[in-house]
């Protein structure tokens, strides 16, 4: 029987008709009737499930006087402080951790960037033809992470999403930390590759994972984050490396959280633990945080880049640029970053004290060390948005994280920590803390 006609018979016993059978062995499984056929989005799985949520933000929210915590609208740039509900509030709920995305020089290049370029690249790259700018910014992210080439991309997310797929297929294994980013999860699943998770920052559980699956695949990716973006804790990437290099695996690093924040000139977790460029295959990284900026990044060697830019789809190719005031914002903000290294230290100095002030306060800070995420683990849902709530209350912007961002039983208050936050800030925030949490 061939494999057209058994495809045929499956899908007639699917439907359960008579009348398909016949049809379906005439035209095809094309134009097969099928029972379960739907013509609206009504009943759609996740329409349902935002009804849910729409009810309930109404029940435990609107209805009782209380703002809805999603979507609130806010004035002025997201930085240590924010306008919100009609007051100015202290803030750690954006990635801002330079204070770069609102700084005079950012806003200027912006400016100009739209008046000689326009507000759009109009079409992708090797269609529309090139501008310096994107080369600028390439140039100097290549050159921080110590390989030849960079290549600027539209969105973080989708960045993740497409170059996994573009690197791994059907007979090939992606090794993830089991704390990585859903944009990651994504990726594994468009390359339709083998998934496999191992616990969390563990090198040894990296290793026995790799001895027992290594020789089933043909390619095999570890993809680590270099800071957690839900933990705050930095990846332990030498060991990684060295176990990921023995068992002949490939690495790719999602820097999103660690660009702009680590390393003495904020280059990121390589510049930290001061390793070779070439120490890992893929860096990956967003415009979206320290880089004041929207958009994502890729570093490597340069036959890597020159591949993804010739037959990379959604990086370079069938996908518009990030736009030219986007890329020049980025390439304000690099500088700033590099010619302001105290900025760096007013967030390590930020960061440190208020994970210190929340551990002497008796909080769960999990696996956090004092990088500019700190989470303050709570436990249930309900009780991480009321405390988010009273905190709104008390002037303050700090958002809950619940499942399935976090596993669940592991909902928290995450703060992003900036260069531009007080004391002062910390202080209060630590005080209305102790106040809004329910318990
Ligand atoms: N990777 C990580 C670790 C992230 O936290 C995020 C978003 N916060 C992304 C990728 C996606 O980046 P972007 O929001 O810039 O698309």
């Amino acid at each position: 029987m061939d494999a057209q006609h058994l495809a045929r018979q499956m899908l007639a016993r699917h439907s359960g008709r008579a009348e398909a059978t016949a049809e379906v062995a005439r035209t095809g499984p094309v134009t097969a009737a099928y029972e379960g056929r739907r013509s609206d989005l009504s009943d759609h799985p996740q329409i349902v499930a935002a009804r849910d949520i729409r009810t309930r933000i109404q029940s435990d929210f609107i209805d009782r006087g209380l703002p809805n915590p999603l979507f609130l609208p806010h004035t002025g740039p997201n930085g240590a402080t924010v306008g919100l509900l009609g007051r100015q509030m202290i803030n750690f709920s954006g990635y801002n951790y330079l204070g770069l995305s609102g700084d005079p020089r950012v806003i200027a290049a912006v400016t100009e960037a739209a008046e000689v370029y326009g507000t759009s690249a109009s079409a992708a790259r090797a269609v529309a033809g090139e501008i310096p700018l994107y080369e600028d910014l390439e140039r100097r992210l290549a050159a921080a992470y110590e390989v030849d080439a960079a290549l600027v991309t539209p969105s973080g997310f989708l960045t993740n999403a497409s170059i996994i797929p573009f690197i791994l297929g059907q007979n090939d294994l992606a090794v993830c930390d089991s704390l990585v980013h859903s944009s990651i999860v994504s990726g594994t699943q468009w390359a339709r590759c083998r998934k496999a998770n191992f616990s969390h920052n563990d090198p040894d559980a990296l290793d026995r994972l790799l001895n027992r699956s290594r020789s089933q695949f043909d390619r095999v990716m570890v993809i680590l984050e270099g800071v957690y973006s839900m933990d705050g804790d930095i990846a332990r990437l030498p060991e990684m490396i060295e176990v990921a290099r023995r068992n002949d695996c490939l690495i790719m690093v999602d820097e999103a959280h660690s660009f702009g924040t680590l390393g003495d000139r904020g280059f990121g977790i390589r510049e930290h633990f001061d390793l070779p460029g070439a120490a890992v295959d893929i860096w990956m990284g967003t415009l979206s945080k320290t880089l004041a900026s929207c958009g994502g990044f890729l570093a490597g060697n340069a036959d890597l880049i020159w591949a993804i830019k010739m037959l990379g789809p959604g990086l370079c190719m069938f996908v518009a640029p990030p736009t030219p005031p986007q890329v020049a914002a980025a390439i304000a903000a690099f500088d700033v970053m590099v010619a302001e290294p105290e900025r760096l230290a007013r967030l390590r100095e930020n960061s440190r004290a208020a994970l210190a002030a929340a551990k002497a306060a008796g909080w769960d800070t999990g696996s956090s060390e004092g990088t500019a995420i700190i989470p303050i683990i709570l436990g249930a849902t309900e009780r991480a948005v009321l405390t988010s709530v009273g905190l709104l209350e008390a002037g303050i912007n700090a958002s809950a994280v619940a499942y399935p961002a976090v596993p669940e039983g592991d909902a928290r208050i995450r703060l992003f920590m900036s260069a531009d936050h007080t004391n002062d800030h910390v202080t209060q925030m630590m005080a209305a803390l102790s106040q809004s949490d329910p318990r």
